[in-house]
């Protein structure tokens, strides 16, 4: 197999289009794997799509993410931090800070995420931690749980 895989569609050649992930309270996001890692690198690393008016899980794990928006736009809540997205923006989500992405209501948001092939499960919010983040105005007309 060649070393490089043609980009077409914000798809790419032998790259399954996925469900985001099983279960869980988010709407409309496509998962591609790109690249599985190795020994030597152990990462994996993936290109998510959020349709218009769609929205990630709100959730946190002791891992990390590095994000870059690759295409449309949208918002991400971090850490009770609401910020307008656009493409080539970077996002750094540390450890344990509640997150969410949102697409704009008239365009996708595409975005590569690294994570570390090991790597804990999220956790979702419990009613006391959505009655936490809502303190912040902001973020309790951002989220969607
Ligand atoms: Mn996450």
């Amino acid at each position: 197999m060649s070393h490089v895989r043609r980009f077409k569609d914000f798809g790419w050649e032998n790259v399954p289009v996925l469900a985001y992930k099983e279960g869980g309270p988010y709407r409309s996001v496509t998962r591609q794997v790109l690249f599985e890692g190795q020994e030597t690198l152990p990462v994996q690393w993936r290109y998510f799509e959020v349709a218009p008016g769609g929205h990630s899980t709100l959730e946190r794990h002791e891992h990390l993410h590095y994000v870059l928006v690759l295409r449309g736009r949208g918002r991400c809540m971090v850490a009770g931090e609401v910020s307008d997205i656009d493409e080539h923006d970077l996002v750094e989500v540390p450890s344990l800070a509640w997150h969410q992405f949102r697409a704009s209501e008239d365009a996708p948001l595409g975005f590569l995420c690294l994570v570390a092939a090991e790597r804990d499960k999220p956790q979702l919010p419990t009613a006391q931690d959505i009655k936490m983040l809502c303190q912040e105005r902001s973020v309790a007309d951002f989220i969607r749980a």
